[in-house]
């Protein structure tokens, strides 16, 4: 068990001084497969998650050795993607008009951009868009459905001009890197001075995850960094970015999307397979319709600047 994972020192301020919130309950048969669908499906399976002393940030410790992860987000298929097409379509518009508010019609860059949902939209307004993606499997889509200009691989390793783009988007990103620091000084290298800087990750101190403790949907095996705002905006500061604020904007979620974990939470697997079958009617039906909810009540959304 010990070799598939790898101690880390806090991913923010380099310290080695935590604190344990609750112990992980990954077992060795666990890891195998990979995983499937990143988002929607929240798992029950987590690992170890410690709070630093001395920047408080949350984060998973030890965590599964880095490149298994890479491996696994690069093999990873959304096998729900035709059924989510839609809805991750009109939700992520809002995206596009928050982004838009700050720094519109200019070279923007989408770090993690799976299928390019919110990529399509930029480029329809107006920007000129190009996206980073592991998952090949994505990427192959972002290209072949929406023609979008995506590269696969680790944005850190891509090594992009300096001063280059416009605005930098990471949405619900950060939560997934083994390095999120090094990861956020890189987008700060790439972007021009007074380039925008837009970022959204689940909200550690809000007040789902206050109510649900462990139960709550984004403590999930992939989710290796736990973020409030408030040690967000700190490693943002880390990286460079100026004038940050908390921001907000209209996210949305299917129907089809809050009843997954429920049948999850009864154990009926089968049905959840049925209804994100490509073919499936009642997933299509129930996907489409669609709840309307503030950004921040479930996530920290900032913006920043160089
Ligand atoms: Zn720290």
């Amino acid at each position: 068990m010990g070799s598939l994972f790898e101690h880390r020192n806090c991913p923010n301020c380099g310290g080695n001084d935590f604190e344990v919130l609750f112990d992980s309950n990954i077992k060795r048969g666990d890891l195998q497969g990979g995983i499937d669908t990143v988002y929607m499906l929240p798992g029950d399976k987590y690992g170890r998650h410690v709070k630093c002393r001395k920047c408080h940030l949350v984060y998973v410790n030890p965590i599964e050795k880095a490149n298994r992860i890479n491996g696994n987000y690069s093999e990873m298929k959304n096998s729900a993607v035709s059924i989510v097409r839609r809805n991750r379509l009109r939700a992520t518009k809002a995206q596009v008009e928050l982004a838009k508010k700050y720094k519109g019609n200019t070279k923007l860059l989408d770090i993690g951009c799976g299928e390019g949902f919110f990529l399509f939209n930029a480029s329809k307004a107006g920007y000129i868009t190009k996206g980073v993606e592991l998952s090949q499997n994505a990427v192959e889509y972002a290209r072949r459905e929406f023609g979008l200009d995506v590269e696969v691989g680790l944005f850190e390793k891509m090594q992009f001009p300096e001063n280059y783009f416009d605005v930098v988007t990471l949405w619900q990103v950060l939560e997934h890197l083994s390095q999120p620091l090094t990861v956020l000084k890189e987008a700060q290298r790439v972007l021009k001075p007074g380039g925008l800087l837009a970022i959204s990750t689940p909200d550690f101190g809000g007040i789902p995850a206050r109510i649900m403790g462990k139960r709550w949907w984004n403590i999930r095996r992939i989710h290796i960094n736990q973020f409030s705002t408030k040690t967000l905006k700190n490693i943002l500061r880390n990286a460079g970015f100026k004038n940050l604020s908390s921001v907000n904007y209209k996210e949305s979620i299917s129907l089809l999307m809050l009843v997954i974990p429920l049948l999850k939470w009864f154990k009926a697997h089968k049905q959840v397979r049925v209804l994100l079958q490509p073919g499936s009617t009642r997933g299509r039906i129930m996907n489409n319709i669609t709840l309307l909810y503030p950004s921040r009540l479930d996530n920290c959304v900032v913006i920043g600047f160089k």
